[in-house]
């Protein structure tokens, strides 16, 4: 939808673009929703720190409803599998020459 500017279930062409999809609050305008949460470990006598990674843009069909999530700004995303987070990373670059 981003990349053709259609609906791909309706082939509609009224698309609304949401920047920064927040989560809804009570008051004021709610929190931007991040990629991940990481979170850096505190020393004896603090709390750990949460890190929060990536945003969504939200594009909806003015039709039918569908929507898609767009990430972006995730540069300070590390794979951590222990909490859920990893790269499936099938490009040549990663592969390298010899295997
Ligand atoms: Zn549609």
């Amino acid at each position: 939808m981003k990349h053709t500017q259609q609906c791909p279930k309706c082939e509609g062409r009224r698309l609304w673009v949401v920047e920064r999809f927040r989560l809804p609050g009570e008051a004021g305008p709610g929190a931007e929703l991040p990629v991940v949460t990481h979170h850096e470990k505190g020393g004896l006598f603090t709390l750990g720190r949460a890190s929060p990674v990536g945003r969504f843009n939200l594009w909806v069909c003015a039709t039918c409803g569908f929507s898609e999530l767009w990430a972006e700004g995730l540069e300070g995303l590390r794979d951590d599998p222990s909490a859920g987070i990893r790269l499936v990373d099938q490009s040549l670059d990663a592969a390298g020459p010899f295997r």
